[in-house]
């Protein structure tokens, strides 16, 4: 490739595309499961960028064609998206196969159909960069998915008013399963550290007893594995995995089995083989059990058994310290007068917070300066929506509202599917963000996961007409604003 390549935001040299590819890995942690990531796409090696159009295309190599595959079926949009996020130009990104390693691949793939038809093994997923597929035989213990992420600690959660007392709780629980709070029941609005105290319990729990079986999974997990186990005929395996081999199971946003019939049984089943027997269960959830639409009355009553423990938006003071103490985790040089002006305009998310974080790092690496608070101003000008008196949007916080007001999630808005349940919710989306912030249609097709600008101006048109027109429309375009 050539030394080095013009962007929009100037010059990019070869020697600092392990920096821009590890900040995209760490934008890609948004979406992408730590599992996933460290599998399949940490391993791929950056070849070669070249640009055309105004779009860079970015060649990175695959050890085999299996994880080429699986990367562009399962990751390729979301790439292309943080990419361009990070390099603040259109990217396009390309998989190939390098050569030279192309040999093992056979056997990994081979030998995962092998194991899959044996269901005394559990396999742990495939790791691209080893060539051989490593097993454990365990009598239907963890597997490589179910375990917590030793990334998320207690020791890196910054503790506020805001999630004091969910953070206690979940001490509590991590130090004494089963004994005050069984089960514990954390929400909170999206970004607010569910997930980061899950696995910091489970954590917890392995660094006092190596051998405690934590299970760590996504209700979604859950219900796939139900609706799998259902198709295979391998229910009694499903059942004994969950209910009998595990001493602690911690269920991540619980509320995607409501309104699932067969999986809101199988989990009554499985939370009362546990409770019965004085195992821990933790679920976390984006609203109170008495909020989730469609939930059965008796596993609603199950989850007020034990301790129900909410997370507010963190205070200033909570969101400075979290910028410093990832800003120090990563060595990040980040200024107070910037920490101070970040954690002023976005409040709602520490997502939120640490993507700008990581944006900005981007940033001053690409252009060889340090992080300085022109930078992060200008930084903000595309994401922070001033609105009327004074007060903020950011694109999140829209997006946010109208994920709430459908009852769908952030990934939906910013997926390829054309359902109407999904498509509307995010035409309005665009159509707000539009509205409030005059940024072009490029910037807002980047922030809905890479679309194209004619869908941003379809959308827009739209809307538009609908609120003269369409009652549905107008109405819901209100309800949202009212959110707002
Ligand atoms: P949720 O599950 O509620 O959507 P996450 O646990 O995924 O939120 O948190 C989003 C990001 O913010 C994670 O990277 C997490 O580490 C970070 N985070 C949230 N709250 C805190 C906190 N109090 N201290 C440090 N990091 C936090
Ligand atoms: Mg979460």
């Amino acid at each position: 490739m050539k030394e080095s390549i013009q962007t929009n935001n100037g010059q990019i040299d070869k020697g600092q595309w392990p920096e821009l590819w590890e900040a995209t890995c760490r934008l890609l942690e948004q979406t992408v499961v730590s599992s996933q990531l460290t599998a399949w796409i940490n391993p791929l090696e950056f070849m070669e960028v070249e640009s055309s159009d105004n779009v860079l295309k970015i060649k990175m190599n695959a050890p085999n064609d299996f994880t080429a595959q699986w990367v562009r079926d399962h990751y390729q949009r979301h790439i292309n998206a943080a990419l361009t996020q990070v390099i603040g130009t259109p990217c396009e990104f390309q998989i190939q196969v390098n050569s030279q390693s192309g040999e093992a691949v056979v056997n990994i793939f081979e030998e995962l159909q092998e194991e899959e038809v044996d269901e005394r093994r559990t396999v742990v997923e495939p790791q691209p960069q080893s060539p051989a597929p490593v097993t454990v035989f365990v009598g239907g213990g963890r597997s490589a998915q179910d375990c917590p992420d030793t990334r998320y600690v207690f020791d890196n959660f910054v503790v506020g008013a805001s999630n004091q007392f969910a953070h206690a709780t979940a001490v509590a629980v991590a130090e004494q399963p089963a004994r005050q709070y069984n089960p514990l029941f954390l929400y909170s609005p999206p970004g607010l550290g569910k997930t980061h105290l899950l696995h910091a319990i489970g954590n917890r729990v392995i660094a006092h007893n190596p051998n405690a079986r934590v299970a760590y999974l996504s209700a979604e997990k859950f219900v796939n594995e139900l609706i799998d186990a259902l198709q295979h005929r391998r229910m009694s395996q499903f059942r004994a995995k969950y209910r009998d081999s595990f001493d602690m199971i911690l269920i991540d946003d619980i509320q995607f089995i409501a309104g699932k019939n067969t999986s809101e049984e199988e989990f009554f089943h499985t939370f009362n083989a546990l409770h019965s027997s004085k195992r821990q269960i933790v679920v976390s959830s984006d609203r109170p059990p008495k909020e989730i639409e469609g939930l059965e009355e008796r596993v609603r009553t199950r989850f007020e058994w034990g301790l129900i423990a909410d997370i507010s938006p963190p205070e200033i003071e909570t969101r400075i310290a979290i910028l410093k103490s990832k800003a120090e985790r990563d060595d990040i040089y980040l200024p107070d007068d910037v920490a101070t002006f970040l954690a002023s305009y976005i409040k709602s998310n520490v997502r939120e917070l640490e993507g700008v974080l990581i944006r900005l790092q981007a940033q001053a690496s690409l252009t060889g300066a340090e992080i300085s608070l022109e930078m992060a101003k200008q930084e903000l000008k595309t994401i922070v929506i001033p609105g009327e008196g004074g007060t903020s949007y950011t694109i999140e916080s829209i997006q946010n509202a109208v994920t709430k007001h459908f009852h769908i999630k952030i990934q939906d808005l910013k997926s390829a599917a054309r359902t109407r349940s999904v498509s509307l919710p995010r035409q309005i989306a665009m159509y707000l963000i539009r509205k409030y912030s005059g940024l072009g249609f490029r910037e807002i097709g980047n922030s809905f996961g890479g679309k194209d600008h004619t869908t941003i101006l379809h959308a827009c048109n739209k809307i538009e007409l609908g609120i003269e027109g369409d009652k549905e429309i107008r109405e819901a375009v209100e309800a949202i604003q009212n959110l707002l």
